[in-house]
């Protein structure tokens, strides 16, 4: 039988164990019959933790249904994809799956930009490396606020010695694109940010028109796509951004981990001008843009991709592609019409009043007074189904219901909805 070891041994595992470490319990090098193990030595430790009694068992993991704002539930393909060998991150195979995914990435952000690929890092590292390599320090950023994340933008500027000015929508609402021109002309930034789905109040920003002014005013265009990228229309090229970034664990259906990235040319030349260098070799969109392929030159070593993550990334891709991504877009704008039919249905507003300006991949919900948000969403929770409640300055005022991609389906929209509205009458009925 497998005895535990009371300690765990001080040396490296000798060079014939190295390869039975998995899947064997029995040969594990933990068991400590290498001669190197000074026994005497082992007692003598106290200082070193036990062997945590946690990890000798299985990790639970219940099954749930992911309908907060990411991550979101994977598909087969995309689970499956993950659990692939590994290849090395150099390897010509591996090259090859990077430079398919990066034509996936072209595909959905609908640009001919060579500087499109996948940051190393859930969705603020794709913040950080937009807002990193576009901007030198002084510099001025103008962010627009409908929720946390112009916020969150103003905050790592501040961090970044940048020159911050916002401005707030009216809560639920939209910026109108006067007061953006207005605060542009003004301030005039070299950056502004804005984020098109805004996960924290569900307000879809316009932005059609707004690469055509700040281009009028020698300004870049960045925008947040996290959370609306494959479920609101995008046309990077055609609306004028001259950046945008992603997250795979929201509408792509995959693990987080990756930033999906592209700087347009205007911004490319901007970068390559550069006084001073970016202040982060790790987001540096030259050096990652050399590693993934975007320029001629050799490629160079710049850090290990995250090989199975990017295996997810492609997989999720291909499923867009399989679809058409104007189809994808068009089921999640037809399946949101299922969503405000069915919260009329128990009598639930959503919180954005104007149609226009809701996400259609991601509804805000308007708690009814005396109802206590986070018991409802324990309430789901216990049913195996996750929503969120608010954000910031929406806590407790609104539910968040995330219908990303493979959860973008009618039936399973009906079932989430059929559960929330028995929870609330129950509530409601005791008041
Ligand atoms: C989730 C989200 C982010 C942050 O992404 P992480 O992957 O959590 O780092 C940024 N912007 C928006 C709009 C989001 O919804």
């Amino acid at each position: 039988m497998y005895r535990l070891p009371s300690r765990l041994p001080l040396h490296r595992p000798s060079f014939n164990n190295l390869f039975s470490f998995h899947r064997n319990a029995t040969a594990s090098p933990l068991r400590s019959s290498s001669p190197l193990v000074d026994s005497q030595q082992q007692t003598k430790n106290d200082s070193m933790p036990p062997v945590p009694e946690n990890l000798l068992k299985p990790m639970e993991i219940p099954a749930r249904e992911l309908f907060g704002p990411g991550p979101s539930n994977m598909t087969l393909p995309i689970q499956d994809s993950a659990s692939r060998s590994l290849l090395g991150h150099l390897h010509p195979e591996f090259i090859k799956i990077m430079s398919d995914a990066r034509e996936g990435l072209q595909y959905v952000f609908k640009t001919q930009s060579a500087y499109t690929f996948a940051v190393s890092g859930t969705g603020h590292a794709g913040m950080e490396a937009a807002v990193l390599n576009l901007l030198e320090r002084g510099e001025k950023i103008l962010a627009l606020k409908t929720g946390i994340w112009g916020q969150r933008c103003a905050n790592l500027a501040k961090r970044l010695d940048l020159q911050v000015q916002t401005v707030e929508a009216v809560e639920g609402n939209a910026v109108p694109f006067d007061e953006v021109k207005k605060a542009i002309e003004s301030f005039k930034p070299q950056v502004l940010f804005v984020c098109q789905g805004e996960s924290s109040t569900g307000v879809c920003q316009p932005i059609d028109g707004l690469g055509e002014l700040c281009h009028q005013n020698n300004c870049l265009l960045l925008v947040d796509t996290v959370a609306s990228l494959g479920g609101t229309e995008f046309d990077m090229d055609a609306w004028g951004v001259d950046c945008v970034y992603s997250a795979t664990q929201k509408v792509l259906n995959a693990p987080p981990g990756l930033a999906p990235i592209s700087f347009s040319q205007r911004a490319m030349d901007k970068i390559k001008t550069r006084k001073t260098p970016v202040a982060s070799w790790y987001f540096d969109a030259l050096e990652l843009g050399n590693y993934w392929g975007a320029d001629e030159g050799p490629k160079r070593y710049h850090h290990t991709a995250p090989i199975s993550t990017v295996y997810t990334l492609r997989t999720a891709l291909a499923e867009i592609a399989k679809e058409g991504i104007d189809a994808v877009i068009a089921r999640h704008r037809k399946n949101s019409e299922i969503v405000y039919g069915e919260l009329e249905a128990i009598n639930l507003k959503p919180f954005v009043e104007k149609k226009e300006w809701r996400l259609p991949c991601l509804t805000t919900i308007s708690v009814p007074d005396g109802v206590d948000a986070a018991e409802v969403q324990k309430e789901m929770m216990a049913q195996g189904i996750e929503i969120a409640g608010g954000l910031g300055p929406t806590a407790g005022r609104i539910w968040r219901i995330g219908t990303f991609g493979a959860n973008s389906n009618e039936e399973k929209i009906r079932h989430v909805i059929k559960k929330l509205g028995e929870i609330v009458q129950t509530k409601r009925s005791r008041l």
